[in-house]
């Protein structure tokens, strides 16, 4: 079969290479996936159940129920001081992963640079070669706690980027910006008038402090497409359910894609999500608690073992530094301990000489994995 040059240029996914060398054993304890070890509260699985007995199997307007924009403009108003209407200013998608990719496809000309923070999610830089942009690293540093920086941004080139993809709290490494970090970039943004998508899924995974959105500074609401969704803070990874927040041209661009390539996004779940933004405000404080917890378990284990492990603030990962090289490493584990974790390196070059460790299992399973790694330093 001809296959497209674009698919061409798009390397197959490096998490998924590690996780199928994890199946072939039964023994491993898998630190390596981005998935809340929780169920999703009950109030919104009931929501999803009552919907079906009451038959709403029908699509939804392409943009997402009406009920559900409601919910998050209130949402967002309240809990990050986002500002935008339900009717024209948000559109509902089969979770973050649809959101980016229209956006990359809706926004970007071909060539165009982009942006993106080095190391970061796994799913950006495919996203902007599908759409035909040119991926341009921005390395973070372990000294500056994985923030990005005004000059990290013009020493990568970025005054010639056109737009630029944010990761905050970031996976693979955890960090967080604060409205004092996000200051000078944003002043980067608009003297080089670089467009941002601000990937804020983890927003309610912080540890230390509340969230600040990019898009709250001062003429930035007119530049960025925020995006967040239910599968992390509502441990709804699998009812695929996200959103989009912008300026209302950006969010129509958006929607001409999503309403011909997705139609809606599921209705089941926009039910379960309404309810999970109506009353599961508890539930969330309750399972960041717990990853609060672990992190600090992990963030301890990792220093008695004598790796240096940067305080992680937000998300659900640590980001420990490994001597030599981390794929070796992460294999080594693998095969000797049956502990998966995924090399740094695969999130971009920035990440070599470390390891997701995901803290998203209960503390049994941790502390059994914790000893597991410690055995294969020692
Ligand atoms: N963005 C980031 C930073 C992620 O870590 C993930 C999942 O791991 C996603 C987006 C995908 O989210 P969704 O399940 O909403 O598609």
């Amino acid at each position: 079969m001809r296959i497209s040059e674009r698919i061409q240029r798009v390397p197959p996914s490096g998490i998924r290479k590690f996780f199928e060398l994890a199946e072939e054993r039964d023994d491993v304890i898998s630190l390596g996936v981005g998935e809340p070890d929780f169920s999703a509260p009950w109030a919104a699985r009931d929501a999803a159940i009552s919907s079906l007995e009451r038959g709403k199997t029908s699509y939804t307007a392409n943009r997402g129920m009406r009920a559900l924009r409601e919910e998050i403009a209130r949402h967002c108003k309240a809990r990050y001081d986002l500002d935008y209407s339900a009717d024209e200013e948000i559109i509902v998608t089969t979770g973050v992963s649809e959101g980016i990719d229209v956006a990359l496809r809706a926004l970007v000309n071909p060539g165009d640079r982009i942006a993106m923070v080095d190391p970061s999610y796994v799913s950006y830089r495919p996203g902007v070669l599908l759409a035909d942009g040119e991926p341009l690293p921005v390395r973070t540093r372990e000294e500056e706690e994985f923030r990005l920086t005004r000059e990290a941004l013009a020493r990568a080139g970025a005054s010639e980027a056109d737009l630029l993809i944010l990761c905050y709290p970031n996976n693979p490494t955890g960090a967080v910006m604060r409205e004092e970090d996000l200051e000078p970039v944003a002043e980067f943004c608009r003297e080089h008038d670089l467009q941002v998508l601000s990937d804020e899924i983890y927003a309610d995974l912080t540890y230390s402090g509340e969230h600040t959105s990019i898009a709250t500074l001062d003429g930035m609401c007119d530049r960025t497409i925020v995006f967040n969704g239910f599968s992390k803070a509502y441990a709804m990874t699998g009812l695929r359910l996200g959103y989009a927040l912008g300026p209302l041209e950006g969010i129509a661009a958006m929607n001409r894609i999503h309403q011909y390539s997705m139609l809606s996004a599921p209705t089941t779940a926009q039910h379960a999500a309404t309810e999970a933004l109506r009353s599961c405000e508890d539930d969330v404080e309750e399972m960041v608690g717990a990853f609060n917890r672990r992190r600090r378990f992990v963030l301890s284990r990792f220093e008695e073992m004598g790796l240096d492990c940067f305080e992680a603030k937000g998300a659900f990962y640590v980001f420990p530094e490994v001597p030599g090289d981390d794929e070796a490493f992460a294999e080594g584990l693998l095969e000797e301990q049956g502990v998966a974790v995924v090399p740094g390196s695969v999130f971009g070059e920035a990440g070599e000489g470390h390891l997701r460790v995901s803290y998203a299992s209960g503390l049994p399973r941790l502390k059994e994995a914790m000893n597991r790694i410690e055995a294969f330093v020692r």
